[in-house]
């Protein structure tokens, strides 16, 4: 369990902290979130003054009391008249102060709901026309990350922070203030604890970040139940159904957040409050001393000596505020700025001036490709698939099967040379366009969270409920559907778990209702147990009928009757022919066939 090399590194002092570096995150991090705010900076400005007025009318009942103290305490008959105008004065003031601070909360939570439809609207657009490689080659933890962790830790700041801070800054501000007006050693007087208070409250914070840690950690936990929503975000922009999938996604996103927050804020509370616990006696006690000497030197009066004790109470809470401030600023700017980057991910070229394929023949001419900052990964193929024929590529993992497969919808563009269909160069065709002529299967299937009835629609969402059961019939997997309690209605990652074997299945459903002319099969058998890999072959051969397909072939035995058969090796065409041919000329397709019979007989 322990790793004992990884001790010596621990317990080296750490090295200093690269300062300019961090320095320049938290600016980048302040621009990210000024620009990411930006919509709703004016009225959360706004509802800043308003929390600010309110927070001064809250020293009214402060100053009210110590009237009131004065009225009863001066010599002579009651003045009733006096009281009554206080009292009410005490009652307009705290009321003032509720009505003020609610209005503010509330005009931020409102702009906050805005900025999180904006942001996550912003996402989806953005996403929407990034290509689809980039979403296997980041996780889909960034992509869940943005859409919900970070678009809370907005919230936090928009909607609760802005305003509670500001209030907890002009509450002691407005008080001192009146206590310098009143006498300026009273204002001291109230100052003086603060170091006290800073020490109590470092000395409660301290288990502070682990706290923090195991909330986060919890959070992680139940914000798992939404990567369904960004695992298939892949096939979502594909078929173009990026909204229908977003709001079943916005829905589990909305119910966790209700959770979230009724969870957190009790906590954050009790915090809060033993925070006080430690600190009130200790203020009170020098403040009382303090006043109570002055009063009796005759210096003020007692009803002074009481507003004054009442600030000083509340001074130290300013720290505080100001503690969970700045935590909950940093966590703010830094959402920000993983929002704001995710924002500006390059976004697929759209041409000026798009082309219609004519037909379904697909050509790989010369083509090059390496991922980024990485070597080339194809090194010139040059390869042509008949409409209506099948080809397999074949050849050992690492060759270039997957990346020149996925090619032809466009998961990246090519660094060299040309993928054309009907004669058009994938790049000159509107991206919409493309994904009606071309549909794909793939090695990691994605499904999105939704019924399973509307993962298969998603392939074509006017279809009717009988075409759907169709599909899912050719696709093998109606079946296993209706054995689910809720059938088809079952959704994605709650009552419908689903094995590999059958996921697969269901997007063959999608892709056959799709109905694309091209399509594009990747190891679609990777997953598949024996009997679940029969059910897909049959599945794959009714969707192969009559389209251009091109299929990585996982298992040999599955595509001998294929049309050609495409060897591949470190980035090139070995060889290519049909079965018979390659077979016939005893080179690199002969040698895996060999080692492929081995394989099935032990
Ligand atoms: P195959 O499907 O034949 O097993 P791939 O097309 O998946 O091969 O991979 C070809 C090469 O490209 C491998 O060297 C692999 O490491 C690399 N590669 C695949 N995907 C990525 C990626 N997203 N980023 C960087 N390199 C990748
Ligand atoms: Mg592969």
């Amino acid at each position: 369990m322990t790793v004992g090399v990884a001790e010596p590194d621990v317990a080296a002092p750490a090295a200093p902290a690269p300062e300019p570096d961090a320095r320049a995150v938290a600016r980048r991090e302040n621009e990210a979130l000024r620009e990411i705010r930006a919509p709703v900076a004016a009225s959360i400005r706004f509802a800043c003054v308003l929390g600010a007025v309110g927070a001064l009318c809250g020293l009214v009942p402060f100053v009210g009391l110590a009237e009131l103290a004065a009225a009863l305490l001066a010599p002579g008959p009651v003045d009733t008249g006096r009281i009554t105008l206080v009292g009410w004065l005490v009652v307009a003031g705290a009321g003032a102060r509720g009505l003020l601070t609610g209005v503010a909360l509330s005009i931020t939570h409102f702009a906050d709901q805005r900025l999180q439809g904006i942001l996550r609207e912003r996402l989806v657009r953005h996403l929407g026309r990034v290509p689809l490689g980039w979403f296997s080659q980041h996780s889909s933890g960034l992509v869940r990350k943005a859409a919900q962790d970070d678009v809370h830790d907005l919230h936090q700041l928009i909607a609760h922070h802005s305003v509670e801070l500001t209030a907890a800054i002009a509450l002691p501000v407005g008080g001192l203030a009146y206590l310098v007006w009143l006498d300026w050693r009273l204002a001291v007087l109230a100052l003086v604890t603060l170091p006290f208070y800073a020490a109590a409250y470092a000395w409660m914070m301290r288990g502070y970040t682990g706290k923090m840690q195991e909330m986060n950690a919890a959070f992680a936990r139940i914000s798992a139940a939404v990567v369904e929503f960004v695992g298939g975000i892949a096939v979502v922009k594909a078929f173009g159904q990026g909204r229908r999938a977003h709001e079943s996604f916005r829905r589990a996103a909305s119910d966790f957040g209700g959770f979230y927050a009724g969870w957190v804020r009790p906590m954050l509370r009790l915090e809060a409050i033993s925070t006080m616990a430690v600190g009130a006696p200790v203020v009170g006690l020098v403040a009382s001393a303090g006043a109570v000497w002055l009063a009796a030197e005759g210096q003020v009066t007692p009803a002074e000596a009481l507003t004054g004790i009442l600030v000083a109470l509340v001074v130290p809470t300013t720290i505080s505020a100001l503690g969970y401030g700045a935590q909950n600023r940093r966590t703010a700017a830094a959402a920000a700025l993983r929002l704001h980057e995710l924002l500006r991910t390059p976004v697929l070229p759209v041409a000026d001036d798009p082309q219609v394929p004519h037909g379904h023949r697909v050509e790989f001419d010369d083509v090059r490709f390496g991922y980024e900052a990485g070597a080339d990964v194809l090194h010139g193929i040059t390869l042509t698939c008949e409409p209506g024929t099948v080809t397999a590529l074949v050849g050992p993992s690492g060759s270039g099967k997957s990346t020149l497969a996925t090619l032809l919808p466009r998961f990246h563009d090519v660094t060299g040379g040309a993928v054309r269909i009907g004669g058009v160069d994938v790049r000159d065709v509107d991206p919409a366009v493309l994904y009606r002529h071309v549909g794909f299967v793939l090695q990691d299937v994605q499904l999105v969270h939704g019924s399973l009835a509307d993962n298969v629609r998603l392939g074509r969402p006017t279809a009717s409920h009988d075409e759907v059961r169709r599909a899912c019939e050719a696709g093998g997997v109606h079946d296993r559907i209706t054995e689910l309690p809720r059938g088809y209605d079952s959704v994605v990652g709650e009552d419908a778990l689903l094995s590999g074997g059958e996921a697969q299945r269901v997007s063959i459903a999608r892709a056959l209702l799709a109905d694309t002319p091209v399509l594009v099969l990747d190891e679609a058998t990777a997953f598949a147990d024996p009997e679940s890999e029969a059910a897909i072959q049959d599945a794959l051969s009714t969707l192969a009928a009559g389209r251009t397909v091109l299929v990585v072939a996982h298992r040999l035995s599955t595509i001998t009757g294929v049309d050609r058969i495409a060897v591949l090796d470190r980035g090139r065409v070995v060889e290519s022919g049909t079965h018979r041919e390659l077979l016939a000329r005893h080179g690199a397709y002969a040698r895996q066939w060999r080692a492929h019979l081995g394989e099935d007989r032990p």
